[in-house]
């Protein structure tokens, strides 16, 4: 038995974590042992995803490159691989990764399982729009090679390990030679300046909040060849950090330093832009031993600047400070996920020390949300209800339904188990 938690480090459990060598031993323990099960990657999601009690399987070990064809820019790979490991074995032939979130300490299972979006969303559409095929070991322990217009493809693309134990992604890899990039930075005052600035295009584009003032972060890249990713030296928070840390009046005071500090456009490199938190590890030990919530929604583009604005609002009467908010556009998806989270719309992720205040202040932008026909992002959540995800995300139901008829609903996790998946 382990304690596990998300990346949020609250709702722990105590697991049976088990890790499989290969997709044979995988397919062993689901044909005979009973009881629930889920998978766990790089344990990247905030909230209750990949923990189960009764048995968790890891996808450590299943961390091979099984193929890939540097002509085509097909990969296929166990679901354990990193995205760091597959960026350093595509980017030398000249491929990269079309999606990439927010940190690259995450696996391909991982990504396939939440149908990821990154900062270059409305051009790229989801991870699942790049998969060609998926391996997955069923509940009886069958190993099941998915093509794309299969049910079980789309049910698992964004269905957050609750169809099955995913083995292998195969993937498209995008042509895209490793240069140097140039990152502007624009400072806006006005919510409604920023959702402006949105509209003209850039090929990765993300903004940092501070209330309705932002700073727009917008990347291209330049035709000189850079340094290939590899691993960097980075500093390391090594202890939960105290609770004062992360109070009102040092937040503020950070992003005043930030705001006065960043320069207006820098040239650095693809990694830098699309994973900027990995820059200092285990910087999740800065919310203390109780841990943080990663509030993320999605806010349809009509009225975009409206919800945004209740949002903050709420927050304001709330006094509670987020200590990071970052604002995404997102367009169509053009994945086959069934319940995937990224669709047309602005996408805001809100970090909050854990409290029960938070917890208050969560329950009521669930409210604002739903009132702006928006969505939760279930690989975040780790406290709404059963009830508000179906208000948000109805088709959740027929997921659900699809779940028990073909016995997938042996997959459960705390987070299924929370909301009555
Ligand atoms: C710093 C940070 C930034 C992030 N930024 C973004 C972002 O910009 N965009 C975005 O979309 N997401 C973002 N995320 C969320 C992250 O991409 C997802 O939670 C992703 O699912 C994590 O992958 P993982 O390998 O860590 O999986 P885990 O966290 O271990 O598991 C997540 C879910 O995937 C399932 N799963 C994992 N492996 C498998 C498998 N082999 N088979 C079946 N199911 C599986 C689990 O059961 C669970 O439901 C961010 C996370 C962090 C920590």
């Amino acid at each position: 038995m382990t304690r596990l938690t998300g990346f949020g480090r609250t709702a722990p459990r105590e697991c049976r974590l088990v890790e499989p060598a290969d997709v044979a031993e995988i397919a062993r323990i689901l044909s005979t042992e009973s009881g629930p099960v889920i998978a766990r990657g790089a344990g990247g999601a905030y909230g209750d995803a990949a923990l189960q009690t009764n048995l968790t399987l890891s996808t450590r070990r299943l961390d091979r490159l099984l193929a890939f064809d540097p002509t085509t820019g097909i990969v296929r790979a166990e679901a354990g691989l990193t995205l760091a490991a597959l960026l350093q074995h595509a980017t030398p032939d000249g491929w990269s990764v079309p999606v990439l979130p927010g940190t690259q300490a995450v696996t391909l299972g991982g990504m396939a399982a939440a149908d990821v979006h990154g900062k270059n969303h409305p051009a790229a559409g989801s991870f699942g729009a790049h998969v060609r095929g998926l391996q997955i070991v069923d509940a009886q322990g069958q190993v099941r090679e998915c093509a794309p217009d299969s049910e079980l493809f789309g049910a698992s693309l964004g269905g957050m390990g609750l169809t099955g134990i995913i083995t292998q992604v195969t993937l498209q890899l995008e042509r895209a030679p490793w240069t140097w990039w140039r990152e502007e930075r624009l400072h806006v005052e006005t919510l409604h300046d920023l959702l402006a600035a949105f509209d003209t295009p850039a090929p990765m584009q993300a903004a940092w909040m501070d209330g309705h003032r932002a700073i727009l972060h917008r990347a291209a890249p330049l035709d000189r060849p850079a340094p290939p990713p590899g691993p960097r030296w980075r500093p390391s928070v090594p202890v939960d950090a105290p609770g004062f840390l992360l109070s009102r009046p040092a937040i503020a005071l950070f992003n005043t330093l930030r705001r006065g500090t960043l320069a207006r456009s820098r040239e650095t490199t693809l990694d830098r832009i699309a994973f900027p938190l990995d820059g200092i590890a285990n910087w999740n030990r800065l919310y203390g031993r109780a841990g943080f919530h990663q509030y993320q929604c999605l806010l349809p583009p009509e009225p975009a600047e409206s919800a945004l604005a209740a949002v903050w609002r709420a927050i304001a009467r709330a006094g509670v400070k987020p200590a990071l908010a970052v604002l995404k556009r997102l367009g169509a998806s053009r994945s086959p996920a069934w319940i995937g989270f990224a669709c047309p719309g602005f996408t805001l992720a809100l970090d909050f020390p854990a409290s029960a205040r938070t917890l208050r202040l969560m329950d009521e932008l669930d409210a604002i949300v739903a009132d702006h026909m928006g969505r939760l992002y279930l690989a975040k959540d780790s406290r709404t209800s059963p009830a508000m995800l179906r208000r948000l995300q109805p088709e959740v139901e027929h997921f659900a339904n699809w779940r028990r008829a073909t016995g997938a609903d042996r997959f459960q996790s705390a987070l299924s188990q929370r909301l009555a998946l």
